[in-house]
């Protein structure tokens, strides 16, 4: 970590106008300089962790926010002549006002990018929009959040898109901050299994049919994953989910990015410590020993899986 009084420079390393100034290191940018870096971080940790084999179908799940369209964009670039397909999947969670403005970016990027694309609904998968659950949920008067309650379902309509595309890959745009919120949301909780899984080599299957889950984008900061987004003109929706502010992770990521902008760099060094401590926890044993959902036989390692567990809440 450098000291705080690292100034940014007008000109690059190359000569190149100063975009963006990367403060944990103290580097100038120019565009194109920030750009190759961006890819550069993403092959780095594909390769450090070997994400991709050859041979592989991926699919990439596209939120149409600025995350994964930025990894779209440098996955369809770094994967061209590598043996590999890529294809995109988005969900429709059915979430009025904000998930078709979303979805129309995604369409646009892999129209751009000759990705094909699908779109799969909860309304087909479970009979219910997430707009309903809430209602539902409200009505009932349940304790669970938002998220706690959307998880499990947006995780089981990646699988089944996946399986009808005939992917053995799922890439999420999940970055740096991402895994960190969600390292202090389970150390609170004290879900220990769910820090061994933001090891990338030790994310379970939870499928009945081979599905490796990778994370490329996880060692880069959300605001340079925005930044790439506004610097290649990529379209993407700026407002968020209107459920995300109910569990903690707003906080946690506000706590995070203040601790950031007074100690630049200490975000990256709490990953690398995140990630010492999953791979001292080692893979689980849990998923082998998983058997079947009673009710729709998805793989579980409980009589209901978490979908159904949350199903049963609310119908
Ligand atoms: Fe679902 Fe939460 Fe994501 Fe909104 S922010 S789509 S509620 S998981
Ligand atoms: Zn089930």
């Amino acid at each position: 970590m450098l000291s705080q009084i690292t100034k940014p420079k007008a000109e690059c390393r190359c000569g190149g106008k100063t975009v963006y100034f990367r403060a944990y290191n103290g580097e100038s940018l120019c565009a194109r300089c920030f750009n190759d870096s961006i890819f550069e971080k993403v092959k780095k940790t594909i390769s450090k962790y070997e994400m991709l084999r050859f041979g592989d179908r991926v699919g990439i799940a596209v939120s149409g926010g600025k995350d994964s369209t930025s990894l779209m964009f440098i996955l369809s670039k770094i994967m061209k002549g590598h043996g590999s397909q890529l294809v995109a999947l988005t969900i429709d969670e059915g979430i009025a006002g904000y998930r078709e403005e979303s979805i129309r970016n995604a369409e646009t990027m892999a129209e751009e990018l000759s990705t094909p694309l699908k779109v799969g609904a909860y309304k087909d998968f479970f009979g219910l929009t997430l707009d309903e659950v809430m209602h539902e949920r409200d009505e009932r008067r349940l304790k669970a959040t938002s998220c706690s309650m959307c998880g499990p379902m947006r995780r089981r309509a990646i699988d089944l898109v996946a399986r009808e595309l005939q992917v053995n890959v799922i890439a999420t745009a999940h970055n740096l901050d991402d895994l960190l919120q969600t390292f202090y949301i389970n150390l609170y909780s004290g879900d220990v299994e769910r820090i061994r899984w933001l090891h990338p080599n030790f994310a379970p299957e939870f499928t009945d049919f081979e599905l490796r889950r990778i994370k490329p984008a996880m060692e880069i900061y959300e605001q340079e994953l925005a930044f790439f987004a506004f610097l290649n003109n990529l379209p993407f929706q700026t407002e968020s989910c209107p459920y995300m502010n109910e569990g903690i992770r707003t906080e946690v990521r506000n706590n995070l990015n203040e601790m950031e902008r007074k100690h630049p760099g200490i975000k990256y060094s709490t990953l690398k410590t995140v990630l010492s401590i999953s791979s001292g926890l080692g893979p689980s044993l849990s998923t082998r020993k998983a058997g079947k959902c009673e009710k729709c036989g998805a793989t579980s390692s409980g009589r209901l899986c978490s979908v159904c567990t949350t199903l049963s809440l609310i119908t």
